[in-house]
């Protein structure tokens, strides 16, 4: 696959990233940054199986290579119980992030380099999970690393053109149907888009002419990235009409709640240019459904829309800032108070779409979860649709290597088309707050895909390769 003019693999991109300019506050990472980028992918590490060869009783850690199975069983080791996985997450910080990467990285990450990430894709395919939500991972909430900001504008929008496109026209060729195939998304993560985030988003608010400069310069940057998607739909609806959804979208990540609030202002006035009535849904935002207020939230953007005349798309999460949040009475009390806001929230969008469908003000909703009831919810509902719209603009997405057994149910045994994984990418040193929060999260939930069951059936498969 050629790789465009000018589209510079990442292994050079940790050096261009920071800017020279002015002093480089962690500069001493960069170097270790360089060194430990891995050549290697997630996808470099699967076996692509040939979907037939997968038999019904085959799980999905039978279509990964022997070293894929040992990264597995690393994470189930470290995830045998509560307190190992306390310790674990302890020291953390100390462990060097060529060991991380040699453990785990590939399980989380698509790659270093746009050319593994675009391999990430295609063994993604093989697995049926025919599109990726792609986030050139590089956080800043701080504003502590001197980004260039430029770089990665550039970089973001040259990987929409460069990876997922070739991605989505490799899976239309591949489909009968071109409403099975889910869109790809591009992930905006605000506080990697504009210098001091934390400051300009807390800010949102404020008249000061220099806080209003540089909120307008974050929401430019996210129009730079989205004016590419929009091209890019514009360009291949008229090579394929029948399309009822986009084929790319730009989505805004959520941030830590005291900087939602200026999310939230980002979100609506790219809803405002870019989702027309009666038109694609070019832009998604994100509502963290564990906060209290997640639900009035939605219905307040509904209105907004309404009032504005432009449409809303919504991908909705639980939340993955529970452990680092200042503020936990903002979050409900219990998991089950959060369980049950995240399945309103689905019925709610989807009452929409299914009443009003293309010119629906909630027209496109991604599902992003790992939770197998809330997944099963948005199937159902779906499946008594027989709306190509409705249908092609709900999407189901799962984080990469998280809950893999989910994912494969819900395309085996589902038949699930519309689904996803989130890949994050970039260089190892940049992704390792992303690894956090992933070890994190697998301590959230009792989960059948890691701990002591993850270690037996990688084990199990072990021995059937090795004594047949
Ligand atoms: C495609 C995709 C995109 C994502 N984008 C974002 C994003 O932009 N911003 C973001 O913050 N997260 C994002 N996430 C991460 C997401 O928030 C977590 O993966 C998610 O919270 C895990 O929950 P789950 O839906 O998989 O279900 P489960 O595993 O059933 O639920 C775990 C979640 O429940 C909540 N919870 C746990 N215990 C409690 C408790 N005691 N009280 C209240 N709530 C509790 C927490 O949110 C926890 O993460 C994304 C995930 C995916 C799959």
């Amino acid at each position: 696959m050629m790789l465009k003019r000018g589209f510079k693999p990442l292994v050079n991109v940790s050096k261009r990233y920071i800017n020279t300019s002015q002093s480089y506050k962690t500069a001493s990472s960069t170097p270790a940054s360089l060194s430990s980028l891995s050549q290697t992918s997630q996808s470099e590490n699967t076996i692509i199986p040939n979907k037939q060869t997968l038999t019904p009783q085959s799980t999905y850690l039978d279509s990964l290579s022997n070293k894929m199975l040992f990264s597995y069983a690393s994470i189930g080791l470290c995830t045998l119980n509560k307190p190992i996985l306390n310790m674990v997450i302890k020291l953390f910080p100390l462990i060097p992030t060529k060991v991380l990467d040699f453990f785990i990285g590939k399980i989380y990450v698509g790659g270093s380099t746009p050319a593994q990430v675009i391999k990430t894709g295609e063994a993604l395919s093989s697995r049926g999970i025919n599109n990726m939500m792609l986030s050139l991972t590089i956080e800043d909430s701080e504003g502590t690393k001197n980004i260039d900001i430029n770089y990665i504008v550039k970089e973001t929008i040259a990987s929409i053109e460069n990876i997922l496109k070739p991605q989505i026209l490799r899976v239309i060729a591949q489909q009968d149907n071109i409403n099975e195939v889910p869109p790809g998304y591009i992930v905006i993560k605000p506080s990697a888009l504009v210098a001091n985030p934390a400051q300009v988003l807390l800010n949102y608010q404020n008249e000061d002419p220099n806080w209003v400069k540089q909120f307008d310069q974050l929401v430019s940057n996210c129009e730079k990235v989205t004016e590419e998607v929009v091209r890019l739909n514009q360009e291949l609806s008229k090579q394929f009409p029948s399309r009822a959804s986009p084929f790319f979208v730009t989505v805004i990540d959520a941030e830590k709640y005291d900087l939602q609030h200026g999310v939230y202002e980002l979100q609506r006035r790219l809803f405002s240019k870019f989702n027309k009535p009666n038109g694609f849904v070019n832009v998604v935002g994100t509502i963290q459904m564990y906060l209290k207020h997640s639900f009035q939230q939605i219905k307040l953007e509904e209105k907004l829309a309404k009032a504005g005349n432009y449409r809303v798309g919504l991908k909705l999460v639980r939340g993955a800032y529970i452990h680092s949040e200042s503020d936990r009475s903002v979050i409900h009390d219990t998991k089950a108070d959060t369980d049950t806001s995240y399945d309103l929230g689905i019925q709610y969008v989807l009452q929409d779409l299914e009443k009003f469908k293309e010119s629906a003000t909630l027209g496109h909703l991604v599902v992003a979860s790992h939770n197998a009831k809330s997944s099963k919810l948005a199937c159902d509902i779906l499946s008594n649709s027989k709306d190509d719209t409705v249908k092609s603009n709900v999407v189901l997405g799962q984080l990469l290597g998280m809950c893999d057994d989910v994912t494969f149910d819900l395309i085996q045994n589902h038949k699930v088309k519309n689904i996803i994984k989130y890949v994050p990418w970039g260089p190892p040193v940049e992704t390792k707050d992303y690894l956090l929060r992933r070890l994190q999260e697998n301590g959230d939930a009792v989960r059948s895909d890691n701990g002591w069951p993850l270690v037996k059936n990688v084990l199990s498969i072990y021995k059937k390769r090795i004594f047949g």
